[in-house]
């Protein structure tokens, strides 16, 4: 056992798992030659994907930004990934000291890792939990540590959602995030598509690892908005939402929707 209370061998490092295999492609250092070989053949698949994970996390970067800025001071970053520079807390206590973040990864290296990094203050917690038992999430000691229910909060779901099946009922799992929100809370959600390009040779990369990759719609992931208002300009190809630079040239082969809503 762990000091973090999982065992070691739950550490699966025969399997690629999605968290180092999206650290491999943002070019980061925690990862297993089965992971660098699943990003490869990712690579070699569908070309433009490392552009998709740096835009995503850029997306990610300005939804908080936006967030915080509306005067929300509470997030929780739900499939916080493997450590990437600048953290979520990071950004959002540049703008706001007083902003707390509470982590939550169903990966136990993530967690590893998390804990070392990010858990050193009052402001921040680290929950190894799934988004799949979603009330787990709300209801965990560590998360209730720093996130207050009675006040707003944004919730992050930026690159998770597409490993739930249907099966696992996506739409109710982040129904019931929303149902436990306050409101003036916000959602920020992106999520990969096969909507731009043919996404079938990515997608069976994700087949021989730990979580299927399941893309969606524009309309199956706005509905995951359900009960929020979406905020301008709505689920966009994520270089399209609120670009501070110009978006790029050939956006076509990013393959990843992003918005943010409010809950009223
Ligand atoms: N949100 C970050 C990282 C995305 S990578 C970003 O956009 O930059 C997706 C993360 O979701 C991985 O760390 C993976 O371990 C985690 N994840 C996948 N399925 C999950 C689940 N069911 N519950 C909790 N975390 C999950």
């Amino acid at each position: 056992m762990t000091e973090n209370g999982f065992r070691a061998e739950q550490i699966d490092t025969a399997r690629p798992h999605p968290a180092r295999i999206y650290d491999y492609l943002l070019g980061g250092k925690n990862n297993y030659e089965v992971d660098r070989e699943a990003g490869d053949r990712l690579a070699a698949a569908a070309p433009e994907v490392r552009l998709g994970v740096r835009a995503n996390r850029d997306f990610l970067r300005r939804a908080v930004r936006y967030v915080v800025g509306g005067g929300v001071r509470q997030i929780l970053d739900i499939g916080t990934g493997l450590p990437s520079s600048p953290h979520v807390h990071e950004i959002a206590q540049e703008m706001a000291p007083d902003v707390r973040v509470a982590y939550v990864d169903n990966d136990p290296i993530v967690n590893t890792y998390a804990n070392v990094l990010l858990s050193g203050s009052a402001a921040t917690s680290v929950a190894l939990a799934d988004l799949r038992d979603p009330r787990g999430i709300v209801d965990h000691p560590d998360v209730r540590r720093v996130i207050d229910f009675d006040e707003p909060v944004a919730v992050l779901l930026v690159a998770i959602v597409h490993f739930l099946t249907e099966a696992e009922e996506p739409g109710r799992v982040v129904a019931t995030l929303r149902d436990a929100l306050p409101a003036g809370s916000c959602l920020v959600l992106s999520h990969a598509t096969g909507d731009f390009a043919d996404r079938s040779a990515a997608q069976a990369v994700y087949d021989k690892a730990t979580a299927p990759l399941n893309l969606r719609s524009h309309a199956e992931i706005e509905r995951f908005f359900d009960g929020f208002t979406l905020v301008e300009p709505g689920l966009a190809q994520v270089p399209f939402w609120r670009p501070d630079a110009p978006p790029p040239t050939r956006p076509g082969e990013i393959g990843y929707y992003g918005g943010v809503a409010r809950k009223t």
